[in-house]
């Protein structure tokens, strides 16, 4: 699971990315391990890139507030700790 681009299941030199970032959530983002491992093409670079792709920057918070939830976490604590709901 990490030394493949969670996005294209490459196995190439991966890079860390913040499922939710910003001055605010990021930090939070680190705390409760929601980080995902992504090639450079599918982190910054590609036409469909995290950071590049509203698309798929909201479809990685989809799956980082499931996992969230499935910790044992309410939807009322994410959206209180992270400010909205993607779900
Ligand atoms: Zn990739
Ligand atoms: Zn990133």
């Amino acid at each position: 699971m990490w030394d493949r681009c969670l996005l294209c299941g490459r196995q190439v030199p991966l890079e860390v990315h913040h499922v939710f970032g910003g001055v605010a959530n990021r930090p939070k983002s680190t705390e409760d391990g929601l980080v995902v491992h992504l090639c450079p093409e599918c982190h910054r670079n590609g036409r469909w890139a995290a950071h590049r792709c509203r698309n798929t920057m909201i479809r990685l918070r989809m799956v980082g507030q499931k996992a969230y939830e499935k910790a044992g976490h309410s939807r009322q604590d994410f959206i209180k700790r992270y400010g909205r709901n993607y779900l």
